[in-house]
């Protein structure tokens, strides 16, 4: 039966395919209750595994070189002791035995269990175990389940979309959510397009589906529960449409709309040598957001003038260990190359809220407000000898090159302070070394707390630049969550009080005499365009999979016009007078 869905599009254009559910471990784990006959022998199941398990991390402590870390040795020390620990051992054999529960979803229980009150725990160290307990489990569900069942249950998200890349292509995946890490994933291995329980326009994960220009729809609430495995799925990530299960003449509807817009991307692709640049002549820099190195092949087909936002955190995340000074360095030097001489915003670790890092424990669920918490600046600070590997790295790759340094949620003067003196320590350990580097890296900062967009002078005197990232600016100014479906309407890019403070930065920029551009999403959409060109914004950074159609845009505008109208909507207090004005102004 045909039935459609509704929620967010967060990403346009219109995937076709069959239905991929990919789901965490708790949810997928089957849950059946086991024959009384049977429980012996599903408690002798749920013993083997374990035995395996065990096996498994005696062989690998075993295969260590000797020039592994000690702490990789101790590491698997203390999950074979976790592992052997009653807490594992006995109580889910009791759940076995007891509620006749299979032995995975006796396992889940006790993990749940173990988990709350972990979370109970007042020491930081103690409580980070629980991560420990975690990955224990995971292992022996992965034997519970055998490995070939995989594509039916999903230990690790990450593992499963890779196990999946075979099928990609005419496949939409289906999740109750997806995080800014699994997208990476989706960078290697492309898929039609996906669709999430829960999630908000401007979450890390939305944000990434654009720049791959994947059609997603978010917040569809129940997509999990009423799509199965295999269904055909139109995805309409402009309307935030579903349709589940269309029948012929719908699916004939949407392949003529699909190829439509194909053929429209391909046609602006004619304009991406060309200047960007008013009616009325002003020139426009527009610059491209990445997240990897790989991403600057599309900035330069999309002809950006350089790399206005390097989102550096994404080198950070689906991987055990950090990346050092070296593979930093050749991360940022591969960037800055293939840049061309133009230039090259990388901003320092922007980790935290929604961006989590596998190979610490940095939020972990454990901040109340993770947004609110120890994130970005804050972090990079309280890490020196991480943050200033990272300088070190940014400041080498500044001789090969042109490149800027971006430092994300400013909130405090004295935070730049600590910042600048961190960027000399790192500038006088390489000169210690020899080791060349541009001496005249201009050192920027974000605009994206309010407190920040009310003293934008106080920080210009500091700052060599200024970058608006309106997307927690809106978070941080509205409080809405910018990842939580439910708050998700009232995350208002157009609410007055955003429109000055993003207004009042420029001007206070323009006053104290230092560039600024606009790095958040609102950069990369058309209805803005013409907004923020009237505010006076004369830098612009998006994915490049936005680009050229903000360049269509600036090119049918007039800067005089948008200024004056600009003006107008400024002073309209009244909301629906406040659209009027906005659609006069993209008529
Ligand atoms: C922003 O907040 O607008 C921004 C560009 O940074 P991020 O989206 O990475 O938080
Ligand atoms: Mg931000």
């Amino acid at each position: 039966m045909t039935f459609a869905l509704h929620g967010i599009g967060v990403s346009g254009g219109i995937a076709i395919g069959r239905a991929h559910l990919v789901t965490p471990v708790a949810l997928d784990v089957s849950h059946y209750l086991v024959e009384p006959s049977r429980v012996a022998a599903e408690v002798a199941r749920f013993q083997a595994a374990l035995d395996t398990v065990q096996a498994e991390l005696k062989s690998l402590h075993a295969s260590l070189a000797h020039t592994s870390p000690g702490e990789l040795g101790a590491f698997l020390d203390l999950h074979s002791l976790i592992l052997a620990d009653p807490m594992l051992t006995r109580e889910p054999v009791r759940i076995i035995e007891e509620r006749r529960c299979n032995a995975e979803w006796a396992l889940i229980q006790q993990m749940d269990a173990l988990v709350a009150q972990f979370d109970e725990i007042e020491d930081e160290y103690l409580r980070e175990r629980k991560n420990d307990v975690v990955q224990v489990v995971e292992r022996v569900l992965k034997v519970l389940v055998g490995a070939d069942s995989l594509a039916r249950t999903s230990l690790s998200r990450t593992q499963k979309l890779k196990a999946l890349q075979s099928l990609e292509g005419e496949m939409v995946v289906v999740a109750h959510d997806l995080s800014p890490a699994d997208m990476l994933v989706f960078k290697e291995h492309r898929f039609a397009g996906f669709v999430t329980d829960v999630g908000g326009a401007t979450s890390h994960t939305a944000i990434m589906a654009r720049s791959l220009s994947l059609p997603a729809v978010v917040a569809l609430h129940h997509a999990r529960e009423l799509i199965a495995e295999d269904d055909w799925l139109i995805l309409d990530g402009t309307a935030g449409v579903l349709i589940v299960a269309p029948d012929a003449a719908v699916l004939e509807e949407y392949k003529l709309k699909r190829r439509t817009l194909q053929l429209e991307r391909k046609k602006l692709m004619r304009l991406a040598s060309a200047p960007a640049a008013t009616l009325d002549g002003e020139a426009v820099d527009l610059l491209a957001n990445i997240e990897l190195p790989d991403d600057v092949k599309a900035a330069n087909e999309a002809g950006a003038a350089g790399v206005g936002l390097f989102r550096t955190e994404f080198l950070f995340m689906n991987r055990a260990e950090l990346p050092g000074e070296d593979e930093q360095f050749e991360a940022y030097r591969e960037v800055v190359r293939s840049m061309g001489g133009q230039p090259v915003v990388i901003r320092t670790l922007d980790i935290g809220a929604d961006k989590q890092l596998d190979a610490d424990g940095v939020g972990d669920g454990v901040a109340l407000n993770p947004a609110l918490g120890l994130r970005a600046i804050r972090y990079c600070l309280a890490e020196p000898q991480m943050f200033l590997a990272q300088l070190r790295a940014i400041l080498r790759a500044s001789h090969y090159g042109s490149v800027r340094i971006l430092l994300p949620m400013i909130a405090h003067l004295h935070e730049v302070e600590q910042a600048l003196a961190m960027i000399d320590q790192a500038r006088a350990q390489l000169d210690a070394i020899g080791i060349p580097h541009d001496r005249s890296v201009k050192v920027g900062g974000m605009i994206e707390i309010p407190a920040a967009a009310l003293t934008v002078g106080q920080l210009a005197k500091k700052l060599d630049y200024l970058s608006i990232g309106t997307n927690d600016l809106i978070q941080y100014t509205l409080a809405i969550d910018r990842a939580d479906d439910q708050v998700a309407s009232l995350y208002d890019p157009l609410h007055p009080a955003v429109l000055q403070l993003v207004a009042g930065t420029i001007r206070a920029a323009g006053r104290a005499g230092v560039p600024v551009a606009v790095c958040g999403e609102m950069a990369g959409e058309v209805a803005m365009t013409r907004l923020l060109l009237g505010m006076g914004l004369r830098q612009f950074s998006m994915h490049p999979a936005q680009l050229l159609e903000v360049k269509q845009r600036i090119l049918t505008s007039s800067r005089a016009d948008c200024e004056a109208q600009v003006k107008r909507i400024l002073r309209a207090e009244e909301p629906d007078r406040l659209r009027e004005l906005i659609a006069a102004l993209n008529a």
